[in-house]
């Protein structure tokens, strides 16, 4: 299908191959499909579907095998794991008195987060044009992200992550797989301005999800679940926001998908922010008349975003899917991820706000009873390894954390025991009690 690119504030178009990150007029740009030559939707899907017994890299991927969504390239460009495919569980959906609930988790990604769908895309089109060298800021994810493509690419990488506040595992991600580290002194978003100012000057590809490409990517987390759960969707589709590249993509591909005839009925996202990098959610509740940026705080780093550089398309994914914005705090978040842990799915914090997020829009009356839902758990358990270890042994205040007494019942810090058999064996029994 053909592709160009188009501002979300006025419109303008520009050639697809336009090595710009933005409109002339500050806009974001979209890569935007024309449809009119898309084949009929049971076509479509029938070969998405085919391509899962292929042995092709690409057909594999769970983001390549969508490629007439997503960016068609020569398969000499296309850089892949392949990654996507991720599984979906099925959960418990009584607790919450909802008819069905699922969690789609993207931690099971190559570089362990959902960034690898938006990064093989990125990073492919980068190949495609001949960049130099790559460029992101980071909370950490999409840093361990890039540094992995960048390498199987053979094309430089320069990641810029803030100073302190970034989860170990992401960290040790980047510097293995060879990236360039830059830690700045400042938070995220000074990271992301300095990145965006520099990157076109000095002819540095930026795959940020300000990058177009990166959206086309994440799109698939959508097309997955339609496929995995027998082409059909959830009401609610509920997902932690940041960036809000997600957010967008994610309305980008519901746009799409009843456009093309997929789906009749919409579902409907929830965006999940926490208490203290929460600016998307406050811009929602004065029905996005107004956007301030904040000073943000949360033990969820993947999300400790106070200007989301999506904005615009994200308000516009949220009108699109009648969707709701909402906050949960950071003990709520470390509750759920102790729940979510517990039944053996594992993510970071960030992803546990979707199933905090689920349990205040259930307790409001927001998501009713009888509906289903689909969690996204956007990253691995083992990207934060410290968060996990204070929520086991109790340490929860020196995560920030004060005044939650019930996150004591999470402990299961290890036990000290002597070495002889006799010993060990008699407290296991008085553990088995
Ligand atoms: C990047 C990231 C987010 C935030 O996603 P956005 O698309 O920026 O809103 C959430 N969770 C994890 C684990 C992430 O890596
Ligand atoms: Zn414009």
């Amino acid at each position: 299908m053909n592709r160009q690119l188009i501002c979300v504030t006025c419109g303008s178009t520009y050639p697809v191959e336009d090595r710009r990150l933005r409109c002339d007029c500050g806009g974001l740009l979209d890569v935007q499909l024309h449809m009119d030559s898309a084949p009929p939707p049971v076509a479509l899907a029938a070969r998405f579907e085919s391509r899962l017994a292929s042995r092709v890299p690409q057909d594999l991927s769970g983001v390549w095998r969508y490629r007439e969504l997503v960016l068609e390239l020569p398969a000499d460009d296309i850089v892949t794991f392949p990654e996507g495919r991720t599984n979906l569980y099925a959960l418990d959906p009584a607790p919450l008195g909802l008819s069905a609930l699922w969690a789609k988790h993207e931690g099971e990604n190559p570089t362990g987060s959902f960034k690898d769908r938006g990064m093989t895309v990125a990073v492919s089109w980068a190949r495609h044009q001949g960049a130099r060298a790559l460029i992101c800021a980071s909370t950490g994810n999409t840093s361990a992200s890039l540094a992995a493509y960048g390498a199987r690419a053979h094309i430089p990488v320069f990641v810029l992550i803030p100073n302190g506040k970034i989860a170990q595992g992401k960290l040790a991600q980047a510097l293995a797989y060879g990236a360039h580290t830059l830690q700045i002194d400042g938070s995220f978003d000074d990271a992301m301005h300095a990145v965006e100012q520099m990157a076109a000057q000095h002819n540095l590809t930026l795959v940020n999800s300000l990058n177009p490409f990166r959206l086309e990517g994440q799109k698939t987390i959508i097309l997955d679940s339609f496929f995995q759960l027998g082409r059909m969707l959830p009401d609610w589709i509920v997902v932690p926001g940041g960036n809000l590249g997600n957010t967008s993509a994610f309305g980008k591909a519901l746009i799409e998908m009843k456009a093309l005839g997929f789906i009749d009925r919409v579902p409907r996202l929830a965006i999940i922010q926490a208490e203290g990098a929460s600016p998307f959610a406050r811009a929602a509740q004065g029905g996005f008349q107004h956007f301030e940026p904040m000073q943000p705080e949360t033990v969820a780093t993947a999300i400790r975003i106070g200007n989301p550089v999506n904005y615009a398309k994200a308000v516009r994914a949220i009108r699109f899917t009648d969707g709701v914005v909402t906050t949960v705090t950071d003990a709520e978040i470390l509750q759920a991820k102790h729940d979510l842990d517990r039944q053996a799915i594992g993510c970071e914090p960030a992803s546990a706000a979707t199933l905090a997020g689920l349990r205040r829009l259930t307790r409001e009356q927001v998501v009713r009873p009888g509906e289903s839902a689909l969690l996204i758990i956007t990253g691995n358990l083992l990207k934060d390894p410290d968060t996990t270890i204070a929520l086991a042994t109790g340490q929860t205040a020196a995560l920030g954390i004060q005044g939650a007494p019930s996150l004591d019942a999470c402990a299961n810090g290890p036990r000290h025991v002597p070495s002889d058999p006799e010993t060990i064996a008699r407290i296991i029994e008085e553990e088995l009690q």
